[in-house]
């Protein structure tokens, strides 16, 4: 399993300096993240609650684990003890109870924003309007346990890269909108989750802060 190092040694590398890199192991196995920690690689990325917590209770405690799949209201309080940052969040209510979550551990919970910026239907996420009204409820100011720290989309599939590269920029005129209306001094929301295997040079080009890696780094998942 060396290639692994190697294939993520490549990208890590080839990073300028405030890009991190949440290599996505969702569907591999605990033994082959252990070849990246060995390697001292600790940012993980899962996208189901369960999977996660397996990987979690065999495997080292400092790694950072990313949740950054559709996450169900129910499932919050299995990761809530373990997660170091959610990346899908998409509604008032997930984030209620996100909070919830994050007091009952005696933490506090970073969250993304995700937005909905392919042209696909299949695709998770907020819009701007949505974000605004979220972000200035009450319920939202008075959460104690939430850390919100930025902004997450996903591309559309297509090989026409005018479209991903438009998609892309457009979540970064959101983030920078919200920026400037909501977290105006705040240091923490500086992050812009977007970029995976097939698209993250160009999600690099418009602004990313985080990429989220998997078949470059694993291989193919079946
Ligand atoms: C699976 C997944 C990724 C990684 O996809 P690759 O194409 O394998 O790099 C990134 N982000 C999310 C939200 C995912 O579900």
């Amino acid at each position: 399993m060396e290639h692994l190092f190697e294939n993520l040694n490549r990208i890590k590398t080839s990073l300028s300096k405030g890009i991190s890199l949440v290599a996505v192991s969702k569907t591999k196995t605990a033994e082959a993240i252990k070849v990246l920690y060995d390697a001292g690689h600790r940012s993980f990325g899962e996208n189901k609650a369960q999977e996660l917590c397996s990987k979690y209770e065999v495997l080292p405690k400092d790694i950072e684990w990313h949740f950054i799949g559709h996450l169900q209201t129910n499932k919050v309080k299995y990761i809530a003890p373990v997660v170091k940052l959610i990346h899908s969040v998409d509604s008032l209510k997930l984030l209620s109870e996100i909070n919830r979550q994050a007091q009952k551990n005696s933490k506090t919970i970073d969250c993304l924003l995700q937005f909905y910026i392919a042209s696909e239907e299949t695709k998770f996420g907020l819009d701007l309007q949505e974000a605004r009204d979220l972000l200035n409820s009450e319920e939202f100011k008075n959460m104690s346990h939430v850390r919100m720290c930025g902004v997450m989309g996903m591309a559309s599939f297509t090989d026409d890269t005018n479209i991903i590269h438009a998609e892309f920029a457009h979540l970064r005129q959101i983030f920078s909108e919200l920026k400037n209306t909501f977290f105006h001094s705040m240091d923490f929301f500086k992050e812009i989750s977007m970029g995976m295997t097939d698209d993250y040079q160009i999600a690099i080009e418009e602004g990313s802060t985080i990429i989220r890696v998997g078949s470059a780094i694993f291989g193919e998942r079946t």
